[in-house]
């Protein structure tokens, strides 16, 4: 597994398990399934509701606690409450820290985020998150934090996929070596994203899926990615994107897809 090492000098594998949208019922046999297929960092969040079952698949694995990377996320009713959030989320997963801990969406009509950061800062402190970060922080939101920030965030968790890139945020991240993690790396399939000629005339020539040239395309701009399914297949396939590299050319192709092609609010508009 390819490793990316954060502003804080931790690392996080760059290919990981979304669980946003897998139903709690399910989610101890989906994770578990995942990790058995070598998946060992899964994306969680307190709103998602299966912290429990993750918890339940990664004891019930047996794999050391220094190989997984486990995300969480503070939803946006607890931006005052984030200590008491992290506790609740623990108990759920059955840990004593998360590797990563995130401010979810900064939902401006409350404006509490910096307060939220500055939890999220004891909290580091305390060793209960090994890392944190934030999600959904567009530009204008980086712009208001950072100043305010003692730490500044390990990632940026945004909708990020060929139709929609984000590029203002990505760049004034990334100048302050904020890793990028892209959700929705697949458009949600909402979008016949898989179908381009841009993407199957590679999948051709590499012997590869859609959905692999995809996840490729970001691995090699750098995001962190985490791809969701419940098909065990699919995780398969998903996780089989580390023997072929795509050309410069195919990844400018894939790049010059941006079309402003959200899938899911603007953070603007959310709390
Ligand atoms: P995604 O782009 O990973 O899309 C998931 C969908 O893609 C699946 O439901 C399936 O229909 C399809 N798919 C998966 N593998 C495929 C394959 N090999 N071939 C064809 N289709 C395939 O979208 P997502 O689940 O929204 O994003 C991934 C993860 O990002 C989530 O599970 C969650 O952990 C995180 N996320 C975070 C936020 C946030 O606000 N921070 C929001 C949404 C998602």
């Amino acid at each position: 597994m390819q490793l990316v090492t954060l502003n804080d000098g931790k690392v996080i594998p760059q290919l990981g398990f979304g669980v946003f949208k897998v139903d709690p019922a399910e989610t101890e046999r989906i994770v578990s399934d995942a990790l058995e297929l070598g998946y060992r960092h899964i994306d969680t969040a307190a709103i998602y509701r299966n912290e429990e079952g993750v918890g339940r698949a990664l004891a019930a694995s047996a794999i050391p606690r220094d190989e997984l990377f486990i995300t969480t996320k503070l939803w946006n009713d607890r931006h005052g409450d984030a200590d008491r959030a992290i506790e609740e989320s623990l108990e759920k997963l059955g840990l004593d820290r998360v590797d990563l801990y995130l401010v979810h969406w900064p939902a401006p009509r409350q404006d509490r985020f910096i307060e939220a950061w500055h939890s999220l800062e004891g909290i580091r402190e305390r060793g209960l998150a090994t890392s944190i970060g934030v999600s959904n922080f567009a530009k204008h939101y980086l712009e208001r934090l950072l100043p305010e920030a003692t730490v500044t965030p390990a990632v940026n968790q945004i909708e990020l996929h060929p139709y929609y890139q984000q590029r203002e945020t990505t760049e004034l991240a990334v100048a302050h070596g904020i890793k990028i993690e892209a959700w929705g790396p697949l458009g949600q399939g909402k979008y016949p994203l898989l179908e381009l000629p841009e993407i199957m005339a590679p999948a051709a020539a590499h012997g590869k899926s859609p959905a692999q040239v995809v996840l490729r395309w970001h691995l090699q701009l750098g995001h962190i990615v985490f791809p969701k399914t419940v098909s065990r297949d699919r995780m398969v396939e998903n996780f089989d994107v580390f023997d072929f590299e795509l050309t410069d050319d195919e990844v400018a192709a894939i790049t010059a897809l941006e079309r402003g092609g959200r899938v899911s609010e603007h953070p603007d508009d959310f709390d």
